[in-house]
Order: structure tokens, then sequence, then C-alpha cells
């Protein structure tokens, strides 16, 4: 197995083999899909073989930083980007 020795990118201290690492999400933008009329293909279905995806919205990860122990755990929570496009 690998030594696996990482840099915290809160506090920028390089952090030995032992100590756990947490991948923090600092950045989420909110998403919405429109719905999609007939686009789930049902094999097995007598008739309506083509289903609609109903869409829906959530939030997505824009970026995440990997932290030490200690930063992880004082990390403001994550903030909430505008869509760029
Ligand atoms: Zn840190």
């Amino acid at each position: 197995m690998a030594v696996s020795m990482y840099r915290c990118q809160s506090c920028q201290q390089s952090v030995g083999p032992s100590i756990p690492s947490h991948l923090v999400t600092v950045a989420t933008r909110w998403v919405e899909f429109p719905s999609r009329p007939q686009v789930h293909f049902v094999a097995h279905a007598a008739r309506e073989k083509w289903r609609d995806d109903p869409g829906g919205e959530g939030a997505q990860v824009v970026r995440q930083q990997r932290m030490c122990p200690t930063c992880a755990k004082r990390a403001p929570p994550a903030t909430r980007v505008r869509r760029s496009r």
C-alpha cells in the first residue's frame, strides 16, 4: 500500500501518513434539470416502453478541498455560487 501523505489545501501544512484526510465541499451550485419526455427505455413493458424522466433540481459540487481533520472540523458551510451559463 502506498504511503499517503498529503498537503492540507486549507492550512497548507504537510500532513503525515497516519492522519486521515477529509474531502470537504467548499462550493456548490444549484442546478435544475428540465423534464425529458420519452427517454427511459423499459425493456419488458408491454406498452409505454419509453418513459419520461421527471427532471429535478439539486446542489452540484463546484469545488472540493483535501483538508486535515482540524481544518475540516472548522470549515465553513459550502458557498453557493451562481450558475455560469
Ligand atoms: Zn489543515
